[in-house]
């Protein structure tokens, strides 16, 4: 059953035209919120809101790149101006899984491009979203993070993907101890590995399970943790 709270919430999801994010924004509008899918090609992410819209559900769709400070700009005032609140922000878009490069050799082009994206997109939509919560003392953060990016779990390989996953957890950490006592919960989150464009056909998980533990995070109750590390809704060391 959907309470009268959750179904004024309002969601972002970064990255939601495909993969994970698609199915946090389409299991968060599932749940009564209204999920606002956010791409960096406008067509893709109405096609993604249009197949929710479809079924019923609460969805609008908006362009955003998160590496582009005039566009996060752009979504902050379009949420601002359409919905004058925002409940929820899920930091799902990310890239460059660098297989091919070792931390010796690596492009660092390329590793500059990867925190652009991994570690400043969440941070710019942090800065510019995170005020909006404020105002009604509610916010649930999720950042979608990699095991890959834990000291605790990696190994060679990857390092431009690894090395700003790593940023993006101590973000996480950041962002929740400052925000401690608001009402706005951060938390970081690995969904696994997922069949993606970036998992490949041969990962364990479908997109709907990878998102499970980021739904489960995007909802959590007044007294959940706040800037803590989670796999399959349990907490992982850093
Ligand atoms: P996909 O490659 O399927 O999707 C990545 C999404 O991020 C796409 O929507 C893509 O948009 C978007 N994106 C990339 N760059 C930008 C940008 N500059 N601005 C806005 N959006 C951007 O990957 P997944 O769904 O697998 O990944 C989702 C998250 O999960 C990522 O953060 C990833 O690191 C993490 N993750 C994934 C794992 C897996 O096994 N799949 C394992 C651990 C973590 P576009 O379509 O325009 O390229």
């Amino acid at each position: 059953m959907v309470d009268a709270a959750t179904s004024s919430r309002v969601a972002l999801v970064t990255g939601a035209n495909r993969g994970i994010g698609r199915a946090i924004a389409a299991g968060l509008a599932e749940r009564g919120l209204t999920a606002l899918l956010t791409a960096r090609d406008p067509s893709q992410g109405e096609a993604a809101a249009a197949g929710l819209r479809d079924k019923g559900l609460s969805v609008a769709a908006h362009q955003l790149d998160v590496t582009d400070q005039a566009s996060v700009d752009r979504v902050a005032a379009w949420v601002e101006k359409a919905y004058g609140r925002l409940d929820v922000l899920v930091n799902n878009a990310g890239a460059y899984y660098d297989e091919d490069q070792a931390a010796l050799t690596a492009d660092l082009r390329i590793v500059q491009a990867a925190f652009d994206v991994n570690v400043l997109g969440p941070w710019r939509m942090c800065e510019a979203l995170i005020p909006l919560m404020r105002r009604h003392h509610y916010g649930r953060v999720v950042n979608v993070s990699s095991g890959s990016g834990a000291f605790a779990e990696a190994g060679a390989g990857t390092p431009a993907y690894s090395v700003s996953k790593a940023g993006l957890n101590m973000l996480t950490v950041k962002l929740a101890a400052e925000l401690r006592g608001t009402g706005i919960l951060v938390n970081a989150v690995c969904p696994g590995w997922v069949r993606t464009r970036m998992g490949g056909r041969a990962a364990p998980r479908s997109p709907e399970q990878g998102a499970d533990t980021p739904i489960w995070l995007a909802t959590l109750p007044a007294d959940g943790p706040t800037g803590g590390f989670f796999r399959d809704r349990r907490r992982i060391p850093w």
